[in-house]
């Protein structure tokens, strides 16, 4: 599989240059060059198979130039010591619980994926290379998870000083080792501007390598298909129906992956793209008219999101044209009063805990199971994020605090090492080459 920038169908870049280089040259994302048939393989899969062996076929089979059998192997291996899990709700609907991961969120899977197959390249040419990145929390704590003690890697992650909660402040200053948390005496869009500057300081790229470790690397969209295609290898052995994802959506990195593992021959009949009060996508569905805008502030914080990336490659695979999304992908609204109104009732009526972004996932499989199209189809909702990451939201709707997991609770007992830094580029520099 080879890569083009959305910007320049012509162009053709290899695995190796789309993940290093992050974004294309002319400002582009990366898109996969054709769609493989991967229909064999997938209703081969066996249902019992685990995530790591049924991860290191498809990954083969994508991207046999770059990584033989033997590597893909042992690069899923390096990234997935958590896997998803299937819950069923009724019989109709079940969750995709992404959250097993170290950071407890879905975005594990694509920044761990990402650093295992860096490292193993970065092995193979003998290099060192920098990841440079801005977080206003969650992708930051990822990364860092993510990236923590791969041979030939540095992390130095810029966070806004005072504006992440302090789990998240946790999470990204307790790794250590590689990882360094620069705490920047600035906004979000500091950070954002400082590591942007940096990247096209040519002085500084030719002593440093900087790459970038952030969502719309093509790298970390890749491995988020896998747990659509796990999904279908766990079910069609006793699902008889037709089977629709529901996805939380903000950037749309997540849909996007599950479109394309369609692409490649996963039988799914349809998707149904849940956002909260930020609805660029589903009003394009509706009116075909795409109209970014701010972001409006929601309980579903990680979808707030007014101008989606990814809704460039969804363009690219259906060819712009509305009428061939709106067959595959619908769109659902969910305001905040019926996400409290849903994690409520996910806990009273099935006693498990919900998070406000899968909240508005199940809110929309709701809608769509009580449509006149949906028959007795089995509606999968992705469950992005830990319930006790959200706990205001959960502890509000439900008047119960959900407990954190090990793995969080201990990061709240490590004491915090950041470098205080000031907003510029200058400053950056200065460290980055200090180091
Ligand atoms: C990032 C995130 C989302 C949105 O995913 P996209 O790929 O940006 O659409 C949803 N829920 C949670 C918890 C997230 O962290």
């Amino acid at each position: 599989m080879e890569f083009y920038s959305t910007r320049d169908r012509a162009s053709r870049v290899s695995f190796r240059d789309a993940i290093f280089s992050g974004l294309a040259s002319d400002g582009g994302l990366y898109h996969p060059v054709g769609e493989p048939s991967l229909a064999a393989l997938f209703r081969g899969l066996a249902p019992d198979a685990p995530f790591v062996n049924m991860a290191s076929e498809v990954i083969a089979a994508l991207l046999p130039r770059t990584f033989n059998a033997d590597a893909a192997r042992r690069i899923c291996e390096r990234a997935f010591s958590f896997t998803p899990e299937l819950r069923t709700i009724t019989p109709q609907l079940r969750l995709l619980e992404l959250y097993h991961g170290p950071s407890c969120a879905f975005k594990d899977f694509g920044a761990s994926f990402l650093a295992a197959a860096m490292e193993y390249l970065l092995q193979e040419d003998q290099e060192r290379a920098v990841i440079l990145t801005a977080t206003s929390g969650d992708t930051g704590s990822a990364v860092a998870r993510a990236f923590h003690n791969r041979p030939g890697i540095d992390v130095v992650i810029l966070y806004p000083s005072g504006r992440v909660s302090p789990l998240q402040e946790r999470q990204l200053t307790t790794v250590g080792g590689n990882v360094v948390a620069l705490e920047v005496s600035g906004s979000f869009d500091d950070c954002q501007r400082m590591v942007k500057e940096a990247f096209i300081d040519r002085s500084l790229n030719e002593q440093v390598r900087l790459t970038s470790a952030n969502s719309i690397n093509v790298g970390r969209l890749l491995p988020q298909a896998l747990y659509y295609i796990y999904a279908f290898s766990r079910l069609h052995a006793d699902v008889a129906s037709e089977i629709v994802f529901c996805v939380p959506s903000g950037n749309f990195g997540n849909l996007t992956a599950g479109i394309l593992a369609w692409r490649w021959g996963l039988p799914v009949t349809g998707f149904i793209a849940a956002t909260n009060a930020n609805d660029v996508v589903p009003e394009y569905l509706r009116s075909g008219e795409f109209t970014p805008r701010p972001s409006v502030q929601t309980l579903a914080n990680a979808m707030d999101v007014g101008n989606p990336s990814n809704f460039e490659r969804m363009l690219e695979v259906f060819g712009a044209d509305v009428k061939l999304m709106r067959a595959m992908v619908g769109g659902e609204v969910v305001t905040d009063d019926l996400i409290l109104d849903a994690i409520r009732r996910y806990h009273r009526d099935h006693g498990v805990f919900v998070d406000p972004h899968t909240a508005a996932g199940l809110v929309a499989a709701e809608r769509y199971l009580e449509g006149e199209g949906a028959g007795d189809a089995t509606v999968v909702t992705l469950a992005t994020a830990h319930p006790a990451k959200f706990v205001e939201s959960v502890e509000r709707a439900t008047g119960v605090r959900p407990e954190l997991p090990d793995r969080l609770a201990r990061v709240m007992e490590l004491p915090k090492q950041a470098i205080p830094i000031e907003p510029t580029t200058a400053a950056l520099r200065d460290y980055l080459l200090s180091r």
